[in-house]
């Protein structure tokens, strides 16, 4: 695995992709999917400055989490179950799958308890696609209305996850639906915080870029395929 040459690779697109928007490239955030990667490698890419790091299992990042240096930026990505947020709730930065109340309310009580406050994003299912999770965009409003209100939890933006398909300019749609529906949220709910749009991965980065996503998932664009 070529490491250095894909992290180079990598942030000269989303340059590209950002400055192509009118956006400074220097305003977005690579978090890098570490999923199924060892610590080994992840140790290798924190030697080239990358400190934002995404786990989508709450096991494998609890096994993972201690051996690393513990000043990460940690960010969930993953669907999260809800007796399991206690075990995370001080160790992540952000939560980017907030996709049902129970779940905002289980990260309200664990933050309270754990005298933490919580970051997390709302995830929306912009696509309909009934196997991934999230809140029709229709619902989201409502959900962060009311998940505004939760002593512990602090709301501070979107994330979307596209359908997977070959050529991305087919999911256009979806990222520009989303930075809309952020950009709605912020309007009609006063002091809110959507500050943060969770968009890209490595097969579509570029364009969810383009339509506004400030902050890009990706694994496979660095590490190589997984084996899973
Ligand atoms: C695995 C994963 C990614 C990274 O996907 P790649 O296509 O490997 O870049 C991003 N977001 C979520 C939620 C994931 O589960």
């Amino acid at each position: 695995m070529r490491l250095k040459e894909n992290l180079d690779r990598v942030r000269k697109r989303i340059s590209a992709a950002a400055l192509r928007a009118g956006r400074n490239p220097a305003d977005v955030k690579l978090v890098a999917v570490t999923k199924t990667i060892p610590v080994e490698i992840i140790s290798e890419t924190l030697n080239l400055g990358v400190f934002s790091l995404g786990e989508n299992r709450v096991q494998e990042f609890l096994r993972k989490q201690p051996v690393l240096p513990q000043d990460l930026e940690w960010h969930f990505i993953g669907h999260l179950q809800t007796n399991k947020v206690k075990k995370i709730i001080d160790k992540v930065s952000l939560i980017h799958s907030l996709d049902r109340w129970p779940l905002a309310v289980a990260i309200s009580q664990a933050a309270c308890k754990a005298g933490v406050t919580a970051r997390a994003l709302i995830q929306v299912n912009v696509a309909g696609e009934a196997a991934k999770y999230g809140l029709s965009p229709a619902e989201a409003e409502d959900f962060a209305q009311a998940a505004v209100a939760l002593p512990g939890l602090e709301l501070c933006g979107l994330m979307t996850i596209a359908p997977l398909c070959d050529d991305p300019d087919e999911v256009r749609y979806v990222f520009r639906q989303a930075a809309e529906l952020a950009r709605q949220i912020k309007d009609n709910i006063q002091g809110i915080n959507m500050d943060i749009l969770s968009m890209g991965m490595t097969g579509d980065f570029e364009v969810a870029l383009e339509e506004g996503a400030n902050l890009v998932r990706i694994g496979t664009a660095l590490f190589g395929t997984r084996n899973y």
